[in-house]
């Protein structure tokens, strides 16, 4: 063992405690030679003194079919794809391990699965018979308080970033549930709740450390590989695996106006349709997000759900608007916690259950799609679903198309439609159901979709939602990745 790991492993014994670092799988796993997937889905063999080495450069673990933890370790959070079981898992716990993990895949030409916070709604954070590269361990989060810039590790969630900075009255913009992973979430954009107001999550990002398939670890930012950088902002895990992300956090919180109306089933479609002209015509300091939710009784409602971020005093003048229209069943608008509030949608949508959820851009609004909507919207025994539409614009909107890699700055509203179930055997009929729900819904929504929900599409039409981005990413994806070891995402397809 090296002096760096030595002194690594001397860490991880004062945060895991000895006890734990000595329940940890390492070399003695492996009794035998392993049989693998490659890049390209042939058959290889790893043998044991090659495992030997691997685990050997690892300050923490890897993991094989057999050992300890393995099997909660494969699982992500779409219990769709828990029959997936990968050869190796390497866990890292810095970027040493990383450059370790992506040179052994490259050398030995495996297929690779980068996994952030596990929540890949298409399972792209775990593959059969390849090596996944588990940033789970890696969740530090720090803040410098003199320039309000944040450091996060690969394998934080989105609570352990806005627990560290609400703490000093600071957040990052990101997503809505809190167990989501910040890695996957930054590189394919970032929406959420204050995005009018604050921009998307990589318009707060303001470096990232990378290890590219050359096993080479980068900074990029806008002074150093200026390229990547702009890659890195929209085009998902294409280019490298990411260790470290660097943020400009704003002041906000700890409080801000949020919650929404409740409507009954009686005026859902009315509420719904009014919902497009309110949030087109919202000021930036509003969010707003409608949509079908189940409330505690088991009776469905429509909500049109809002957050103001600005001064309080003058959200009352913002929401006007949903006032005069009326015809609400409850007012669930208060003063909310951002901490609290982030983590009150964790249950509903919890891991392991099996989920079909898809997502796509809308420019324009037909009120005719609401028929499809509600007609197709409807409870089935044992499955629960899912229906929300989320206006983009404001600071999402102020910045051109291919200012970052991420090209949907025109899009007006984003609808994600789906549901979930507990019980296998129902998959095939409630996969079907997903897909003829979205076929219905087609004619009404942009063919784009945000690539961090993508399910089952196919690659032409993750290749049209890059949209006039596509060609400088495919030059970027043949000088940094030419042969597509980072296949596993909404892939660009390397041209050399
Ligand atoms: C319940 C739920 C709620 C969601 N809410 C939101 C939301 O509010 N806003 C929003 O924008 N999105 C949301 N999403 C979508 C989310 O952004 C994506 O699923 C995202 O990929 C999750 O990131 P992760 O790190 O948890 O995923 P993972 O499954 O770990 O990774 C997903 C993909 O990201 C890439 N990746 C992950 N980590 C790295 C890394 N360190 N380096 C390089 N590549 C990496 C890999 O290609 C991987 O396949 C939600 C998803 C779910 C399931």
């Amino acid at each position: 063992m090296g002096k760096s790991q030595m002194k690594r492993r001397d860490v991880l014994m004062t945060s895991l405690g000895a006890a734990a670092l000595a329940s940890i799988p390492g070399k003695e796993a492996f009794a035998s030679d392993l049989a693998a997937v490659t890049r390209t889905g042939e058959e290889t063999t790893l043998t044991r003194p090659e495992l030997k080495e691997f685990a050997d450069s690892l300050t923490y673990a890897l993991l094989s079919p057999g050992t300890p933890r393995y099997d909660s370790a494969r699982k992500v959070w779409n219990g769709i794809w828990d029959s997936r079981r990968p050869a190796l898992i390497a866990q890292c716990a810095d970027s040493d391990d990383v450059v370790s993990a992506v040179n052994f895949a490259r050398t030995h030409d495996l297929l690779v699965a980068v996994r952030g916070g596990g929540h890949s709604i298409s399972g792209m954070s775990v593959c059969d018979g390849g090596l996944v590269i588990d940033l789970s361990p890696m969740r530090t989060v720090l803040t410098d308080l003199a320039t309000k810039t944040v450091r996060v590790g690969a394998g934080a969630l989105l609570s352990d970033l806005d627990r560290e900075t609400q703490n000093y009255g600071l957040v990052v913009p990101a997503g809505v549930v809190s167990h989501t992973g910040v890695a996957g979430l930054t590189l394919g954009g970032g929406i959420g709740r204050l995005m009018r107001m604050y921009g998307l999550t990589i318009d707060s990002l303001l470096a990232v450390d990378i290890v590219t398939a050359d096993g080479q670890l980068r900074r990029a930012s806008k002074d150093e590989n200026q390229d990547l950088f702009w890659g890195v902002r929209g085009g998902g895990g294409n280019f490298g695996v990411v260790t470290a992300f660097e943020y400009q956090a704003h002041t906000f919180g700890p409080t801000y106006i949020g919650g929404g109306i409740l409507y009954s089933m009686e005026h859902a479609k009315d509420a719904l349709d009014f919902s497009f002209e309110f949030s087109e015509n919202a000021p930036d300091e509003l969010g707003v997000n409608a949509g079908m939710t189940v409330m505690e009784d088991g009776t469905a409602a429509a909500i049109i759900g809002i957050t103001y971020v600005g001064d309080e005093s003058k959200a009352e003048r913002a929401l006007q608007p949903l006032r005069k229209f009326g015809r609400e069943l409850r007012d669930v608008t208060r003063k909310a916690n951002y901490v609290n509030e982030q983590s009150g949608r964790d249950a509903a949508n919890s891991h392991g259950r099996l989920y079909y959820i898809k997502g796509r851009h809308m420019n324009d609004y037909d009120p005719k799609m609401l028929d499809v909507l509600f007609e197709r919207w409807k409870p089935a025994p044992g499955r629960y679903t899912t229906m929300r539409i989320v206006r983009f614009g404001g600071a999402v909107s102020q910045i051109d198309n291919d200012a970052t890699a991420w090209p949907h700055r025109h899009a007006m509203w984003d609808i994600e439609v789906g549901g979930h179930w507990t019980d296998p055997d129902q998959s095939e009929e409630y996969v079907q159901w997903g897909r003829d729900y979205w076929d219905a819904l087609e004619p009404y929504t942009s063919r784009e979709l945000y690539l961090n929900e993508l399910m089952d599409e196919e690659q032409d039409q993750v290749t049209e939602s890059y949209g006039n981005n596509y060609k400088r990413l495919v030059e970027l994806k043949n000088k940094y990745d030419p042969t597509n070891l980072f296949r596993l995402n909404a892939n660009i397809e390397p041209t050399v």
